[in-house]
Parts: structure tokens; C-alpha cells; sequence
């Protein structure tokens, strides 16, 4: 697990300068709640709409990044087993930049396409294709 030195190491070395005059792009911060072995994310929903991704898509990421089992109801999602608010919020953080935010613009407009059957997010502002992993 990452120590609290290593995330602040993190956070530094990913705040270059350029990054002040994008457009950053406005995320509810991750509500979670610890209820005996599970931990729920109560605003999962407005979070996955903000980023305009699939719930589904974004609960797969989380789970498997948090080696976990996870399941949508409603608003909200549970994961199983307990995860401080600050191990979801940092993986939201790098879904987020590896399938919603352009590479290239910094701009959260994408929408994943398939390109010769590999996953990709297209960039409507600038119109940059990356491939993503698929899930
Ligand atoms: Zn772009």
C-alpha cells in the first residue's frame, strides 16, 4: 500500500505547470461509507455521470484495481471488503486519466470507439485518438 509520503510524492510530481490553464474537469468527490465488510459509494452515480462514462464500465476499473467484487444499486455502489475514501478517490483519479481526459488536450471529451477491434478514447475537442486497455 502506498504511504502517505508516496501519494503526496505523487501529487506533486503530476501538478506541472500547464495543467493551470486546462479546463479541469468538475468530479464529485467520492462519498464512501464503511458499513461492516463493504464499502459503499453513496454519489457513484452522479460521479460516472460527470465523467459521462457507464457505471458498469467504472465500477469493472475500480474492482479490479481494488481486487475486489462490486455491485451497482441505484445512486450508489458497493464494493466488498473496507477502502478509505482516499484509495477510491485515487483510482477515480487515474481512471480518469487514462480513459476520460485527451492526452493530447487535456480536455474530458472523449467517447471510447473501436478501432480495428482495440478499445480507443477519441477526443471530440481536438479530435487525438489514444487506445485504452480494455477492461
Ligand atoms: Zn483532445
Amino acid at each position: 500500500m502506498d504511504t502517505y509520503q508516496d501519494m503526496l510524492d505523487r501529487f506533486y510530481e503530476e501538478k506541472p505547470e500547464e495543467t493551470k490553464k486546462e479546463e479541469r474537469l468538475e468530479i464529485p468527490k467520492p462519498q464512501t461509507h464503511i458499513q461492516g465488510g463493504e464499502t459503499i459509494i453513496k454519489n457513484f452515480k452522479r460521479i460516472s455521470e460527470a465523467l459521462r462514462r457507464d457505471p458498469k464500465h467504472l465500477l469493472k476499473y475500480l474492482s479490479k484495481e481494488l481486487a475486489t467484487a462490486g455491485n451497482l444499486q441505484r445512486s450508489q455502489a458497493t464494493l466488498k471488503g473496507r477502502f478509505r475514501n482516499y484509495q477510491v478517490k485515487e483510482k477515480l483519479e487515474r481512471y480518469i486519466k487514462e480513459y476520460v481526459t485527451c492526452q493530447e488536450c487535456g480536455k474530458a471529451d472523449t467517447k471510447f470507439m473501436k478501432v480495428r477491434g482495440i478499445q480507443h478514447k477519441r477526443c471530440e475537442a481536438c479530435g487525438a485518438r489514444t487506445s485504452v486497455k480494455e477492461l
